[in-house]
């Protein structure tokens, strides 16, 4: 294929990347973002794979299928709860792609006798460096998210001088690639050694922050990527590296400052004590009023503005089809409904977005946590489905609390909010809610999918 037909079809395949991931911004364009990412991809593979005449069709096409088959297949099963895991998955396999993608072109640049170029040397040992640190990280993440291991952080004394050592040692066996390209030796010892720090690095953080990590490990295997497409002077897959590591890296510093926490604290901080705060006792003891799914029906009858606030529960509970019958009932009835979304509720980004657009709630109902904060006062019910910290008001009130100054959806603020969880225990972050307790609030204990189907049988008897 002539060079510069190639690169026209890389840059055609550039921009539908970059049009993509513009698309994936907004809810209504994001399938259309997607599919226009995944088709540059398949774009930039098999023109890549033609442009090398290593492989005949029949190779590129199995290739295809097998891989779409895979891919298709966990798309289809995986549980939105279990997203985490797999992405974690996806990263670990791009990182361990990028090393093993290194290792073999500095083999066979070797075994040819032709000279590996500072560049090049520079190029391969990032691919060792990163990838093999984001292929161990990431296996560490997902057996903690697929509780293969303790979630809890695993603390020992020696673990930071360990990760030290293994650091050391990486970037010195790295220098030692780039001032000796033909010691493919140690190239794979620094695959070994960064597969250590991988695990170590990633074993102190407990199971609750493995999104922030997974994330961050998605910037990695971007990197990685970005590396080998260096090694393979391969302009598209430099560019897709550079965006996912872009990219992976903002996701990261959203989620952080949505929690109010550094990267610096998650990475290596366990989250604060809760120190002198209430106990849970003190806070409910007498105070929290349950209600039952008829009540809350009569207390609808009379609203005429009502939030929905979903969290990690109602993905739990699988409630969202229940949820979006609720809502078209409420607004068949004349009752102005949204549903407000804070952006770390549940255990990802776009979390509840996703979920709520499964199950086809229009995207002009979601609305965004400073939207719906600014008229929370106007609002007549407000129903929190399995959402616990990103409702807590200790947020804004107790300066010591592990939670204080991340930004919530100001329920309190509203007339009546209705709490649907199954008992008062608390959520991620570990700390009671006086919300539960407070003079305008319900709470209705119970599996968020059957209280929800029970209350909508309740309106339509009623
Ligand atoms: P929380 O984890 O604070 O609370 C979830 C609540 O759901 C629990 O209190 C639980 O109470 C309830 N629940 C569980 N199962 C069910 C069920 N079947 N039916 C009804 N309720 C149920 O969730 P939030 O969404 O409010 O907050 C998310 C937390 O995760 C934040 O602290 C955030 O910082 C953190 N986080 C989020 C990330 C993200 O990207 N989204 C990344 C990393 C961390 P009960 O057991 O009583 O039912």
């Amino acid at each position: 294929m002539p060079a510069e037909l190639r690169n026209v079809i890389y840059f055609v395949a550039a921009a539908m990347f970059i049009f993509g991931i513009k698309g994936l911004t907004h809810p209504r364009t994001a399938v259309r973002g997607n599919m226009l990412g995944a088709g540059g991809m398949l774009l930039a593979i098999v023109v890549t794979l033609i442009d090398k005449e290593i492989l005949g069709w029949q190779w590129i096409i199995l290739g295809l299928v097998l891989g779409s088959s895979i891919g298709g297949y966990l798309g289809v099963k995986i549980q939105m709860t279990a997203m985490p895991q797999l992405v974690a998955l996806f990263n670990g396999f791009g990182g361990a792609a990028s090393a093993l993608v290194g290792g073999a072109v500095m083999h066979e640049l070797i075994s040819k006798g032709e000279s590996i170029t500072t560049q090049g040397a520079v190029a391969i040992a990032a691919t060792g460096l990163i990838g093999a640190v984001t292929f161990s990280g990431s296996i560490v993440a997902f057996a903690k998210l697929q509780e293969l291991i303790s979630g809890k952080p695993i603390t020992h004394l020696g673990l930071k001088a360990a990760n030290t050592a293994l650091t050391l040692l990486g970037l010195g066996l790295a220098v030692m690639v780039v001032m000796n390209p033909q010691a493919a030796w140690a190239y794979w010892l620094l695959v070994v050694v960064m597969l250590g720090l991988g695990v170590l690095l990633v074993l102190p953080i407990g199971g609750a922050d493995m999104p922030v990590v997974i994330t961050l490990l998605n910037s990695y295997s971007g990197l990685a990527a970005c590396a080998t497409g260096f090694v393979l002077n391969n302009i598209v897959l430099i560019i897709a590296g550079s965006l996912v590591g872009a990219s992976g890296l903002i996701l990261t510093r959203i989620m952080c400052v949505a929690m109010n926490r550094s990267l610096t604290n998650v990475l290596f901080g366990v989250m604060a004590e809760v120190g002198d705060a209430p106990s849970a006792d003190e806070i409910y003891a007498g105070k929290v009023k349950a209600t039952t799914p008829d009540e809350v029906a009569m207390l609808f009858d009379g609203a005429r503005r009502v939030l929905i606030v979903p969290g990690y529960g109602m993905a739990v509970a699988q409630a969202q089809h229940a949820v979006r019958d609720l809502a078209g009932l409420l607004e068949s009835r004349g009752i102005d409904v949204e549903f407000g979304i804070h952006p770390v509720a549940g255990r990802m980004p776009g979390h509840m977005n996703v979920l709520l657009a499964e199950a086809d709630v229009p995207y002009d109902q979601l609305k965004e946590m400073d939207e719906v904060n600014s008229t929370m006062e106007q609002v007549d019910v407000v129903m929190v489905i399995g959402a616990n910290d990103v409702v807590n008001p200790v947020a804004r009130t107790d300066p010591s609390s592990p939670i204080a100054g991340m930004p919530i959806v100001d329920v309190d603020k509203a007339r009546t909010v209705v709490v649907v969880k199954r008992s008062l225990s608390p959520g991620f972050a570990g700390i009671p809610n006086p919300l539960f307790a407070a003079d305008n609030c319900l709470m209705m204990f119970g599996d968020g999918k059957k209280m929800v189907l029970e209350l909508v049988g309740a309106l339509k008897a009623g």
